[in-house]
């Protein structure tokens, strides 16, 4: 490899939400270019744009923002070697499919679909290897015009050399392709548009990349792609490097999917895990830091990350992992940070208003210290904090049949008896006359009192601590909701 300055990209095909194997690509990519002090490139591959559309690019664009995984070349911020969305950049693609057609490195090729798949068919039944068999390799003068005439539109396909191509990859060691299974592929379509080897190359070639750090599904692509980059006259020692990252599996050792996991970040989102959580989580998803410390910033990750700590194995998929990791780090927010992300979560449920009010900031604000050790999710917020936003409790069926009979009535009788002359209302004071009078006096099992009035109170028999919450509620709303029981 030349001197160039260190550049790694990130390039994603959004033909959804990005989803977890992609993120921790676009982690390992950032976190290599920022310990090197090199360049993060990030460009959009959309040329077919029939998967690839523009919302889902604006949401690749803004999840890599959320993450915090900032790029110095791609869309929004530009760069010397953009255009970074590849359906723009499509007039270069065809110049250097014409210039390798001039070179005899690329041949048109006439064959219909159905003369394709008939031989495909023979090859299969003649135990050949299968793929193009590269028939228009050679077409006469003649042949070409009868096709022509014939109305046949060519594909474009690159001549495979004989012999095998050979590459260093940094997780993986030397891989060799032997061309026998590399057969001539198309790079253009008979419509004009590139394929994915094309494009990949060509950008990855002129926009100077260093280092190719992607998943293995794109290890068998790799052959190709050197082919393109002979044709395009680039030194070897001037290709890319290659590391292709191990898969991540699902909790069945199969390949993380849809049907084994969650695998949509926007989902990770909505259910309240932190960036940073995220970002910590999928770090050590096939690479250790070396100890065995679990919790990381992004700037300890870009500190720490080198590729020969990428473990070459497929690397498990652990919700609950993630999960702690996620309790840790909202554990770990200061009150005004952690106000500040459950906010959108309470104004999306309608717990409080958007504008909040400034009495809603207040409740929230004094809520927010009671629940922080409890929870995992910034999603649970709302359903815990709802009962002190509504005028009358809205009471869990289930916490009733459970909780609520004869003999809880006794209970809140009494606990109405003492807390309506409780001197000064907070949590300290409640405690204690709560327990003199329904543990002491009326010798209760604390869990049977205590459950009673916390369904009444708060409308489930899970909340945030009681006596916090009924301090946080109010006098007046306590001894109003214990009455309507
Ligand atoms: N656009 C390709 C994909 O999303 C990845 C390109 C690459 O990393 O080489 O599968
Ligand atoms: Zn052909």
């Amino acid at each position: 490899m030349s001197n160039r300055p260190i550049k790694v990209r990130f390039a994603p095909s959004p033909t959804g939400d990005l989803h977890v194997g992609n993120i921790r690509t676009a982690l390992f990519d950032w976190a290599y270019a920022r310990h090197t002090g090199g360049i993060f490139l990030f460009r959009i591959e959309d040329t077919d744009r029939s998967r690839v559309t523009d919302e889902y690019i604006a949401a690749a664009i803004d999840t890599l923002k959320w993450l915090g995984l900032n790029w110095d070349e791609g869309p929004e911020v530009g760069g010397a070697h953009g255009p970074y969305l590849q359906s723009q950049r499509l007039e270069i693609y065809a110049k250097w499919a014409s210039r390798f057609i001039e070179q005899g490195d690329a041949y048109y090729c006439y064959c219909t679909p159905e003369e394709l798949e008939a031989r495909r068919e023979e090859q299969k039944e003649s135990g050949q290897a299968p793929g193009y068999d590269g028939k228009c390799r050679s077409v006469s003068d003649e042949n070409r015009a009868r096709y022509t005439a014939e109305g046949r539109e060519p594909v474009i396909r690159m001549r495979m050399p004989e012999g095998s191509t050979t590459f260093h990859d940094v997780i993986r060691g030397e891989c060799t392709f032997d061309h026998n299974f590399v057969p001539d592929f198309v790079l253009v379509r008979a419509d004009g548009s590139p394929l994915y080897t094309l494009a990949v190359a060509v950008d990855d070639v002129l926009m100077e990349v260093t280092h190719i750090l992607r998943g293995e599904d794109l290890l068998s692509s790799t052959p190709r792609q050197i082919r393109v980059y002979q044709a395009m006259g680039v030194a070897p020692a001037d290709y890319p490097l290659f590391a292709h990252l191990p898969f991540v599996m699902g909790t069945d050792n199969a390949k993380l999917s849809k049907r084994n996991g969650e695998t949509s970040i926007a989902w990770y989102r909505e259910q309240g895990f932190l960036p940073e959580a995220i970002c910590n989580y999928l770090a050590l998803l096939g690479w250790s830091p070396g100890d065995d410390r679990e919790n990381l910033t992004l700037s300890e990750l870009s500190e720490l990350f080198t590729i020969e700590r990428v473990n070459a194995n497929p690397a498990r998929f652990d919700m609950k992992k993630l999960e702690n990791i996620n309790g840790d780090k909202i554990r770990a927010l200061t009150l005004d940070q952690f106000y500040q992300w459950s906010l959108p979560f309470l104004q999306r449920a309608k717990v409080v208003a958007t504008p909040i009010t400034p009495e809603q900031e207040l409740v929230v604000k004094r809520a927010l210290p009671i629940i922080q050790e409890r929870i995992i999710k910034l999603g649970e917020i709302p359903p815990m904090l709802a009962f002190l936003f509504t005028e009358k409790v809205d009471l869990d069926p289930e916490s009733v049949a459970k909780y609520l009979d004869g003999e809880s009535k006794r209970i809140i009788a009494r606990a109405i008896d003492v807390l309506t002359p409780l001197p000064t209302w907070d949590h300290q004071s409640i405690d204690g006359a709560l327990r003199t009078a329904l543990i002491d006096e009326l010798g209760l099992k604390p869990r049977l009192a205590f459950s009673a009035i916390r369904v009444a109170v708060t409308g489930s028999h899970i909340s945030p601590p009681l006596f916090e919450s009924m301090e946080i509620l109010g006098r007046e709303r306590t001894l109003a909701r214990l009455a309507a029981v």
